[in-house]
């Protein structure tokens, strides 16, 4: 059997090798390295795959959330609006900002953030909402966006773990997730479902005085070359991730299907299983799965990751500790939250391997020992 991992990068580099280091020693010979062709012709192709106005790239996802937050003018004092359970960029560039993150619950379903948690933790100082499309599931847009149109709020998707990801309104419109709140925020750290061979980001938006703005942020706040109108950061993907990304994005709709087929041997395989609950699939989204996290009940999460690990089998836990319970949110009043949905989740969820190159030994050797745990 081949190796298991949680990620196989490597492979799914092997398949495309030779078209990769091609683009990779063109940017290599052009010496244009920040910047130029290469770049704005992976933007345009993202932009055009998402659906989205314009794109901006940028140095990584957390990058591409405090530029966001920046375009919109949120300053110190204002609230947003998060999930408590998820990764920490999400929440920690508010806080870098001095903008106060608010953590309201997700939904035990489907791991993303509760439209009616999100109405009662509203208040005059609210000016955004930050929903995290979260393992590649994607958050309950349309009553978002209702919410957000109330209240005149922004909504700033993270959109780094559900790229591709295909969300129906009721009217039937489709929209890609990224392209549905006034800015959308992805990452192509490496394993991602569209991984850079680096780090690497993308800030989308429909609003092109809202696109002026976040180019001009991410280029030290200039207008035009040394002349800085704003305050601002240096964030730029660079030509050789750019080259790189141009290539897997025509590769990412094959991507997110092994994916998807590797999720559905799993769902297969512990189907029935009552201490295991496989992921939720809401009909209204196209889940990409970057990760397939299990909710296991009625036995020990921890021994049974514990015995994964001793068995060969990789496996995480994301993430063990919620946001609100992070020491770096001590001062945001942290420790007064109750957010009982986090808590419950956090005890309970454990995710395995999943990516484009598992084989259906790897996926039958995973749940067997899964399996031989609970049974
Ligand atoms: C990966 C990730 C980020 C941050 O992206 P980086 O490129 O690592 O900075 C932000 N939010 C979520 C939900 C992520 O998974």
């Amino acid at each position: 059997m081949r190796p298991l991992q949680m990620v196989d990068t490597k492979t799914q580099y092997h398949k495309i090798k030779n078209e990769v280091d091609s683009a990779v020693i063109a940017v290599l010979e052009s010496s244009q390295f920040i910047g130029g062709k290469v770049v704005n012709d992976f933007a345009f192709h993202l932009a055009e795959y998402q659906g989205s106005k314009h794109v901006i790239p940028c140095a990584n996802g957390t990058d591409a959330l405090q530029i966001a937050m920046m375009a919109l003018g949120l300053k110190a004092g204002d609230e947003v609006i998060t999930p408590s359970f998820t990764y920490i960029a999400t929440v920690e560039v508010a806080a870098l900002l001095g903008i106060k993150p608010i953590f309201v619950e997700v939904d035990k379903q489907t791991f993303c953030i509760d439209p009616q948690a999100i109405e009662n933790a509203i208040t005059p100082k609210t000016k955004a909402i930050v929903p995290v499309h979260l393992y590649g599931h994607a958050a309950d847009m349309e009553k978002i966006m209702a919410i957000a149109k109330k209240h005149n709020l922004f909504v700033i998707e993270d959109n780094a773990q559900a790229i591709g990801n295909k969300y129906q309104f009721t009217d039937g419109t489709i929209k890609k997730t990224g392209s549905i709140g006034h800015i959308g925020c992805t990452s192509f750290y490496p394993s991602k479902n569209l991984g850079a061979f680096g780090d690497g980001g993308a800030i989308s938006t429909e609003d092109d005085l809202l696109a002026e703005k976040i180019r001009m942020i991410a280029s030290h706040g200039q207008s035009k070359r040394y002349y800085h109108d704003v305050v601002g950061c240096n964030s730029r993907l660079d030509a050789v991730q750019a080259a790189i990304l141009d290539i897997k994005l025509k590769q990412l709709d094959g991507y997110i299907s092994a994916r998807q087929k590797a999720a559905d041997f799993y769902d297969q395989a512990f189907k029935g299983n009552k201490k295991i609950e496989t992921p939720y699939r809401a009909t209204n989204n196209n889940h990409v799965f970057h990760q397939y996290t299990l909710i296991i009940h009625d036995a020990s999460r921890d021994e049974l990751s514990q015995y994964l690990t001793e068995q060969g089998v990789p496996n995480m836990i994301y993430y063990p500790v919620p946001a609100h319970r992070q020491k770096m949110f001590d001062a945001f009043g942290g420790s007064e939250y109750h957010l009982p949905n986090t808590d419950w989740l956090t005890e309970r969820v454990i995710s395995l391997p999943i990516h484009t190159e598992l084989d259906e030994e790897q996926q039958q050797f995973i749940s067997e020992k899964v399996l031989s745990f609970l049974n």
